[in-house]
């Protein structure tokens, strides 16, 4: 393999940072003092989500103490973690990206090892968290949304929730080509990739402050993500009426074979209840497959709409010279 094709010369580290004020001196100290000492050309990106407490100014102050290393991108409310990654991506100059989560959960002093797992040619870089420190109620509902994340969307990853990752130029310049309004990045970022490994990194407690993640935004991201790659829910629908209506239809069978084959006519089979669920199931079987029908259209103008690149060009070989002037 040519390998110096996958040198790294160029490292942004890229963290959104929302209402951080107690993490962010450390988080700021320790990154800085990671990425001096590990040989490369670096920028560390910060981006202010819209923090209500003083993170923006403090990251303004750090933009001037350090600068030339240190970049505050400031944006002007709360847009969410993904779509401030986003904002990142789009002013990095890097050619391998990292992305960071602002807590410390994921040690910055890990991002060493995820630039040598890139360079040994990989253009996307996961990680799985050893020792995870978070909730049981955390820790198994992501374990139930890993499994149901592999399943639908088809790509493989063992943790879709580290967000301590290392990208490569263009994976990440193929992101911001997409259009759609709700990402989620890791998914996003493995389905343009060739090749992807995943290292296991160390992770901590979060060191101040509470996850900003109710419930709520959390059943919300898990949606992001499933809808990110698939429009199957949709689809499950049209199934599920299929099955529903195919049942009604045997009990309808049954129940007119059992009127008739016996010689009384079974006296249950006589009474209207059974029929009446009989008919109750092909309804609703029939209904729900009219509104799985629909979804499968709105599901065709949502990825239209998402207007996603159709393909994306690694890389043309072989083209000898440039086109000859005419
Ligand atoms: N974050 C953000 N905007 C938000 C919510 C979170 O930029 O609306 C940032 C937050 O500052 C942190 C990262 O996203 O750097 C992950 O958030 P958190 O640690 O609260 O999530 P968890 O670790 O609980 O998944
Ligand atoms: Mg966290």
């Amino acid at each position: 393999m040519d390998s110096s094709k996958y040198q790294v010369k160029f490292v942004s580290v890229v963290v959104p940072v929302y209402n951080e004020e107690g993490c962010l001196d450390e988080l700021i100290e320790r990154t800085v003092k990671t990425m001096d000492g590990c040989g490369k050309k670096y920028e560390f990106i910060m981006v202010d989500d819209g923090s209500s407490d003083r993170s923006a100014e403090m990251i303004r102050a750090a933009a001037e103490k350090y600068s030339g290393r240190v970049v505050g991108c400031i944006l002007n409310r709360n847009y969410g973690q993904h779509s401030a990654i986003m904002a990142g991506f789009s002013i990095v100059r890097g050619d391998l990206v990292i992305t960071l989560d602002a807590d410390l959960q994921n040690p910055p002093e890990e991002i060493p090892r995820l630039i040598a797992a890139a360079e040994e040619g990989n253009d996307v870089v996961g990680t799985i968290r050893q020792n995870r420190q978070d909730t049981f109620f955390r820790r198994y509902a992501s374990k139930v949304v890993n499994c149901a994340a592999r399943a639908a969307t088809g790509v493989r990853m063992s943790d879709y929730g580290c967000m301590l990752r290392a990208y490569r130029r263009f994976v990440v310049e193929a992101m911001l080509k997409c259009n759609e309004r709700s990402t989620f990045i890791p998914v996003l970022g493995n389905s343009f990739a060739r090749n992807t490994c995943e290292i296991p990194v160390s992770h901590a407690e979060r060191a101040v402050g509470e996850s900003k993640y109710s419930l709520w935004k959390l059943i919300n991201l898990q949606f992001n993500l499933l809808t990110c790659m698939t429009t199957i829910p949709l689809r499950l629908l049209t199934y599920f009426g299929i099955f529903s209506a195919g049942c009604g239809f045997l009990l309808s069978l049954y129940i007119i074979i059992r009127r008739f084959a016996t010689e009384s006519g079974d006296s249950w089979a006589q009474s209207g209840v059974f029929t009446l669920f009989a008919v109750m199931f092909v309804l609703t079987g029939i209904q729900m497959i009219g509104i799985g029908v629909i979804g499968e259209y709105i599901g065709r103008i949502y990825t239209d709409v998402r207007a996603r690149p159709r393909y994306f060009i690694e890389e043309v070989v072989g083209r000898a010279e440039p086109e000859a002037e005419k």
